[in-house]
Formats: structure tokens, sequence, C-alpha cells
């Protein structure tokens, strides 16, 4: 279960310094500003980049010898620090019985890592979620964060933003295959979109306000899909094509820019479905800053059409969420995808 993250100026250090015998998994950028600033240093530091399930459990091993029930561990860093310390404190738990204390110091705000329980790991180059984590706590230090570049914490609001266009997609999956519905999960939803998009020079500033916003959304957004059973709320469409692209360039994008692209496609294609206007959307997008182009992301339009023509089998094949991409009188035809390349032409 996700639990509130706790705030501060400076608080990793705090945190860290208080401390017995611990386990810090960070990545270089952090650790440099961080390392002076500690008194208590790691027993033992680790950079891990590689998120295999192979690579992880070589990972584990290498400190099973080692490790002691009264350990801490800490993943300070992106998503890869965060997800690598949940699968340290889980696998310990299961060959153990450890209880090893888990803390979790996102370095910067782009994905939900630090929040979601389920902890991601890569089987055959697929992400796939295993087990679960119980973080002791989440630490979210405002002077650790503003360290990072802006538009990457910036880009960390479409994972919420995104339910902008997944609840038109379960609009649709209520009415063409009678999908589970509840209106007040649905309504809380909407709230969540709403409220973020209220903070929006907050966002654009990276604020502690707008940290605070952004950190708030993620959470709210994670207890309500832990709460309902799966993402139906949060992701939809506009993550269904972004799969489908990378699927075809197999190049990397930051997540959010892609997703503010996508989430705009959806909500013009969602037509009377959708619950937010796609103009308002990217008068959000574009007041926050997000780099959701085509061409500021490197993405070509034959890739972007090749996507585009793809995407109604990629979520069948795949066994996706039903979404706007399983409508029957959606059809990718020529004249389709140059109209969508046409409302793409003027973000
Ligand atoms: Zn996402």
């Amino acid at each position: 279960m996700v639990i509130k993250p706790n705030f501060g100026k400076w608080l990793a250090v705090d945190t860290l310094d208080s401390l017995n015998k611990y386990i810090l998994i960070t990545m270089e950028e952090p650790w440099k500003i961080i390392e002076n600033r500690i008194t208590n240093k790691p027993t033992y530091l680790e950079f891990n980049y590689d998120m295999s399930l192979d690579s992880l459990e070589k990972f584990y091993n290498s400190f099973e010898p080692f490790i002691t029930d009264d350990y801490a561990i800490v993943g300070m860093g992106g998503g890869t620090a965060c997800d690598s310390a949940k699968f340290l404190a889980w696998k310990f738990k299961e060959e153990f019985n450890f209880n090893l204390e888990l803390y979790l110091m996102p370095s910067i705000i782009s994905v939900d890592a630090f929040l979601c329980s389920a902890i991601a790991v890569r089987i055959d180059n697929k992400v796939k979620y295993i087990g679960e984590s119980n973080p002791k706590d989440i630490i979210i230090d405002f002077d650790l964060i503003r360290e990072a570049p802006e538009f990457l914490n910036r880009a960390g609001v479409s994972d919420t933003i995104s339910i902008t266009s997944a609840l038109g997609d379960w609009l649709i999956a209520k009415d063409e295959i009678d999908e589970k519905f509840d209106q007040s999960v649905f309504n809380r939803a909407k709230s969540i979109a709403n409220n973020l998009v209220d903070s929006r020079n907050e966002i654009r500033d990276v604020t502690e306000k707008g940290i605070q916003a952004l950190v708030d959304g993620f959470y709210k957004e994670v207890l309500l899909c832990e709460g309902w059973g799966n993402a139906r709320p949060e992701e939809g469409s506009e993550h269904f094509l972004a799969y489908c692209l990378e699927s075809i360039t197999h190049d990397h994008y930051i997540h959010g820019n892609l997703i503010g692209m996508n989430i705009l496609i959806s909500l013009y294609l969602q037509e009377e479905y959708a619950q937010f206007s796609s103009d308002d959307i990217m008068q959000f997008l574009d007041d926050i800053k997000l780099n959701f182009t085509p061409k500021h992301q490197g993405i070509s339009y034959t890739h972007l059409k090749s996507a585009l023509a793809q995407v109604k089998n990629y979520v069948v094949d795949e066994n996706l969420l039903y979404s706007l991409y399983n409508l029957p009188t959606l059809i990718m035809d020529n004249e389709k995808i140059q109209d969508i390349i046409k409302f793409v032409k003027t973000f």
C-alpha cells in the first residue's frame, strides 16, 4: 500500500545521517550532490542501472553474505535506483524473512516509481511487476529535487495528467464492452487532473509548491489505482500509442514528453468521449513548458505515421485495456492518419 511521503529541505541528508548501517543504491548525479553533505556515510554504496531480473538477482547475491537484519536499504535517484532498492528489500524478506527498513528518496519527480508498491523489473526486455515493497519512509527533499534539470521534473506531470485521456477511454470501454465502472473513482481521478492544471505556474517554475503538487498528484493517483485494482483511471490510449511507437523505433524517449503528445492525440480522437478539451490541455502543456512536440523529441513524422497505422493491431496483440484504439468506428486509413498529422502540426 502506498504511504504518504514526507517533505522537507535537505530532508534526504537529515534522514541518511539518522540511520544506523545502510546500503545506498543511487546514481552519480544525486550522489555528487549528497556526498559532502552527509556525515554518516553508507556502509555499502552501489550504482545500479540494469533492471533486468538476471542482473538484479546477481546484485542481490553480491550483498547476501554480508547483510544482517539491522541494515536499512535506501534508494536515492530516479526510477532505477528506487526499484533496485525495492527489489533488494523484497528479496531479503523472501529469502531470510528480514524486515529491512526501506527508504525511498527520489532525486527527480519524473516517474512514480518511488510511490508504487509494485517492483518494476525487465524480463525479456519487457517491464514486469513483481513483489510488493513496504517502504518505511518516502522522502521528498525539495533541495535535492531542485538540483535536477527542470525539464525532467516537469515531465513528471504526464503520468498523472494522462488521467485526462484515460477517462475518455474508460467511458468508451464502459459503453462498448460494458467494462466495470465507478463514478466516484472517475470523479476523484478527474479532480486529481484538475488540481494539476490549477498548479501550472508552480509546476513550470518547479517551486516547492510545484514539487508538492506533482508528488501529491502521483500519490493520489497511485492510491486511487491501487484501490481500484488496475491503472484504468490513469493509463489508456496515450500510453498504448507510446508503447507501439517504442516497439517500432526502439528509441528511448523522455516518457513524460511522449505521453504529453499522445494525450493530445487521444483527446482529439475521442471526440464526444473526451473529458477534457485538447485545446485546454495543450495550453496547460505549453504553460508548463513541456517538450511535447515530435520535433523536440526527435520523432519523425514517418515513425509517428507507422505507429498510428499499427496501433489498432498492437493493442489487440498486446492484450491491452480496451481504449479508443479498439473502437470499430475508428478506421486508421491514410486519410485519418493525415488528419491526425495535420492536428499534430498545430502543436
Ligand atoms: Zn506512464
